[in-house]
């Protein structure tokens, strides 16, 4: 059974012009006991309101929350046996971190053995034993975000949200708390909701990754599946860097065969004559929508640079290079078509040099297809309600 189950939440403010933002729009998601779920979005979508609403901050218009069997959605934060850690964690200055982290506990009257003991193990857990007795002016960012989880932790609540909790930390230390992440979260045996802008943050850490867009739900499932199978166009392009390449036009059919027509539709300028025969495992679809207006998508991985500029045909195109990006294991290498850049994976054999014509060749059978006026993918088995 769930732990956490959002039914329908719907919640809006009030802005200064009198206008009212939908802040969470009909939101229908459910958190596994002992699950890391992470909320993605832009920034504004939703996420620290959806975590406030969990937590008991806010309360929803409409809908409900429940924790298992009961029906918290009225139910005060200190009810709901959850911790918060936001983005910018205030520590108190003037006390020592061991003081920081027991503080709560000191407030609901825990006595003092007790308080030691589970001060102690929290600090150790969190690898933070060493900073016991210090000031928190007196620690790196990655000790400060530390002790912030330890003060959370220690409380041992059954569910805790993390706000972005990173976010101010640099590039290796945010690294090294990610990859701690998963360890702490074991060991704590809570149940976590973990809030991010970083796409690549909350791949790598979520058991199941949920998408936001403007206050609504776009797509909740394992990291896997999201890269694979996104449920629309705003998960794909959002989701995976660098972008999916994508192709607006429509599918025809010609002397038996079927072909996808680049067409000048903005943003996604065409490409000149940008003809493609289609191929592979969706053969079936396309000879069943001939005439349908379409967006398709191509990860970078998918698209190739072919050796062989003999072999010119209709399910390649020609495109120059335009710059390459060597970044160790792989090559991002750009093209351009007419006035179109195309990203793509290299990795191949020789580097071919910016200006050098190349041949592109597009793998059909990984293929994403999204319906040209609403953006959702065509084979799209997305459930909000996940
Ligand atoms: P995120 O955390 O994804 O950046 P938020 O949940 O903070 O997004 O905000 C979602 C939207 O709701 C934003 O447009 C924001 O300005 C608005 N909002 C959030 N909290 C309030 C509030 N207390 N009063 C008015 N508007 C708010
Ligand atoms: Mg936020």
């Amino acid at each position: 059974m769930p732990l956490i189950v959002l039914h329908d939440v719907i919640k809006s403010f009030a802005t200064p012009d009198g206008k009212s933002i939908l802040a969470a729009d009909s939101i229908n998601l459910s958190v596994g006991d002992g699950e890391l779920l992470a909320i993605v979005g832009p920034s504004g979508c939703g996420k620290t309101t959806l975590l406030r609403l969990i937590a008991g901050l806010e309360t929803p218009d409409h809908g409900r929350i429940l924790f298992g069997e009961q029906n918290v959605t009225r139910q005060p934060p200190k009810e709901r046996d959850v911790a918060m850690v936001f983005q910018s964690h205030a520590l108190f200055p003037h006390m020592t971190v061991f003081e920081n982290i027991a503080l709560g506990l000191k407030l609901r009257g825990v006595a003092r053995g007790e308080i030691e003991d589970r001060v102690r193990d929290t600090a150790a857990m969190l690898s933070a034993s060493h900073c016991l007795d210090r000031k928190p002016g007196k620690l790196s960012g990655g000790e400060r975000q530390r002790v912030a989880l330890a003060r959370a932790l220690v409380r041992q609540p059954k569910v805790l949200l993390l706000d972005e909790p990173f976010s101010n930390l640099d590039e290796p230390l945010r690294v090294q708390m990610r990859n701690e992440l998963p360890v702490i979260r074991k060991r704590s045996g809570a149940t976590v909701v973990f809030v991010t802008h970083d796409q690549e943050e909350a791949m790598s850490l979520g058991d199941r990754v949920a998408v936001m867009r403007n206050g609504a739900l776009q797509q909740v499932a394992t990291p896997r599946e999201i890269y694979e199978k996104p449920a629309n166009r705003f998960v794909a392009s959002f989701i995976g860097s660098p972008q999916m390449n994508l192709f607006h036009g429509s599918v025809a059919q010609r002397e038996g065969r079927l072909l996808f027509i680049g067409a000048e539709v903005e943003p996604e300028v065409s490409l000149p004559r940008f003809v493609l025969e289609t191929s592979g495992a969706r053969a079936d679809w396309f000879g069943s929508n001939v005439g349908r207006q379409v967006l398709l998508g191509f990860r970078p991985e998918h698209i190739s640079l072919a050796d062989d500029k003999a072999g010119r045909n209709t399910r390649s195109i020609i495109a120059s290079i335009l710059s390459e990006q060597f970044i160790g294991a792989e090559t991002i290498v750009q093209v351009q078509v007419g006035e179109r850049i195309i990203q793509l994976r290299g990795g191949g054999s020789q580097t071919p040099r910016a200006g050098e014509e190349v041949t592109l060749s597009f793998d059909f059978s990984h293929v994403h297809i999204f319906d040209a006026a609403t953006g959702v993918a065509v084979d799209s088995v997305f459930k909000s309600a996940a």
